[in-house]
């Protein structure tokens, strides 16, 4: 749980750092954490995960919005008005949560494939942080 926590609140899921992003535009997520040194990419194709994440969580919202709106305003409401309500959520939500989907998907990655000390600064204790 506190690595998933780590995740969702753009931590380390290793080492709980901050700071893992080069600037608030969040695009530009850190090679490495800068405290205990671990690679987010920790192999070929690793942010695919994190796309993945994205994606299911965006629909999952825009599928919530639409059946909100079809018990709320009727199955008769127009698909204009269902787009008017979907469309700026579906532009806008993946794009705002690209930083967390990267961060929770580390967690993630790690949980499915814990750390081991070779991929960590050698200055870092796991032992001591966890
Ligand atoms: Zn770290």
């Amino acid at each position: 749980m506190k690595i998933l926590w780590r995740g969702m609140t753009l931590a380390c899921g290793v080492c709980g750092s901050r700071g893992l992003f080069k600037k608030w535009g969040m695009f530009s997520m850190r090679q490495n954490c800068p405290r205990c040194g671990l690679r987010f990419e920790r192999m070929e194709g690793h942010s695919l995960g994190a796309v993945a994440v994205n994606t299911v969580v965006s629909s999952a919202l825009i599928l919530t919005l639409v059946s909100l709106s079809l018990v709320v305003f009727g199955t008769n409401i127009p698909t204009s008005r269902l787009l008017l309500i979907a469309t700026p959520v579906g532009v806008l939500f993946p794009i705002l949560f690209d930083p967390l989907s990267r961060t929770l998907w580390n967690a993630v990655e790690l949980l499915m494939r814990p750390v081991s000390d070779s991929e960590l600064d050698p200055r870092f204790q796991i032992d001591s942080e966890r």
